[in-house]
């Protein structure tokens, strides 16, 4: 315990001795907890790191990723600090899950999340103990349908709980351990859920029952993905026009079109400090990730029969700046210079 204690801030502790207090599920009092985490990409790495670092030193996380050079890496930089959970190298998706009480996924895309899943839902596992009360959270992005889907065989086979907790705050925030969560679970699971996702970010939205947290991840995308192309259209148009960019930004953010992209991601360069657009578009929400996530808002709107007038329009736009030598791998108001403003 004593590594983490020391770290830790008075409100982040007392969630972890509630955490602590909600595992006696585990298994007898006071038995030290087993973690799973699959998918140590971008986001999932930094995440496990600070929950590796978070959990007391008689805690293990077991983790697992196809991509042996990132297992190395976080066993290296783990090894390095010497401190938090005990790290193992799970053999196997199941291998990584199969004794946890805890298993997070963060994964890329829907066929990712049920290849995985249906990996550890295969057979029977052998501490049926636990099956009852295991929980599964992922914290992927994908579509509301899919994470039911995935959620519904966790159910049926009686291998656990599936909740799903999106996030938003990027690698910035995977890393600082800001990440704003958006949970869909039942009400009962809430209290066990938001303190683990705590040791990886600062904010806990419940959106509602199993899939809500989907939902409102890809709305509120939905909207920035418009809101993007609006703001570099809307730049554009006006320096055309003559108008002095910084004035332009200015005027539009204490207007009726301020929104996130106008304010804090202006894709004019010199307009807002600190954004991707003063430094080539580079870091930032990439464009790949705008599309993919405008994709699954536009499936789950097919799938609720919600009408979307710009949504095929908007996909378009990002799959051309995609694809385009300038634009490519640049975060997404680089749809700026696909537009051909002025830089
Ligand atoms: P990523 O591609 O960097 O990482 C995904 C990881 O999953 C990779 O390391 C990959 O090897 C691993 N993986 C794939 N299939 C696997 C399998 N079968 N078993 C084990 N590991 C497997 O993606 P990311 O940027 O970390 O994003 C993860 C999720 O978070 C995505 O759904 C993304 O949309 C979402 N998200 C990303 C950001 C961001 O800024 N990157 C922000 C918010 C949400």
């Amino acid at each position: 315990m004593h590594s983490y204690v020391r770290i830790t801030p008075p409100l982040v502790r007392s969630l972890l001795r509630s955490a602590a207090q909600q595992r006696s599920f585990s298994a007898s009092a006071g038995r030290p907890a087993q973690w799973g985490f699959i998918g140590l990409g971008q986001m999932g790495f930094n995440m496990a790191k600070n929950l590796q670092k978070k959990l007391p030193s008689t805690d293990t996380i077991r983790i697992y990723d196809i991509n042996t050079a990132a297992i190395q890496k976080f066993v290296d930089e783990t090894k390095a600090t010497g401190s938090g959970a005990a790290v193992e190298v799970a053999g196997s998706i199941r291998d990584a899950s199969e004794n946890a009480e805890t298993t997070i996924t963060v994964l890329p895309e829907p066929s990712h999340v049920k290849n995985v899943f249906s990996s550890i839902l295969k057979e029977p596992m052998s501490s049926d103990a636990l099956s009852t009360e295991r929980l599964f959270i992922d914290c992927s992005t994908i579509d509301p349908a899919s994470s039911r889907e995935v959620a519904n065989a966790v159910h049926s086979t009686e291998r656990g709980r599936f909740v799903d907790a999106p996030m938003s705050g990027g690698v910035v925030g995977a890393t600082a351990g800001t990440l704003t969560f958006m949970l869909g679970a039942p009400e009962a699971l809430v209290s066990r859920v938001e303190p683990i996702l705590l040791l990886m970010g600062k904010k806990v939205l419940h959106c509602g029952e199993q899939g809500a947290g989907l939902s409102g991840k890809l709305a509120n995308n939905y909207l920035l993905a418009i809101n993007n192309i609006a703001t570099c259209e809307a730049m554009n148009l006006g320096i055309s026009w003559g108008l002095d960019p910084k004035v332009l930004g200015n005027l539009i953010n204490i207007s009726t079109g301020k929104c996130w992209p106008s304010e804090v991601n202006n894709p004019v360069k010199g307009v807002v400090e600190g954004a991707p657009a003063g430094r080539d578009y580079s870091g930032g929400f990439g464009v790949s990730l705008m599309k993919k996530d405008l994709g699954l808002a536009i499936l789950a709107a097919e799938e609720s029969g919600a009408k979307l007038e710009l949504a095929t329009r908007a996909h378009e736009v990002y799959t051309s700046t995609e694809k385009d030598e300038r634009c490519k791998g640049k975060d997404f108001s680089v749809v700026y210079r696909y537009l051909g403003g002025v830089e």
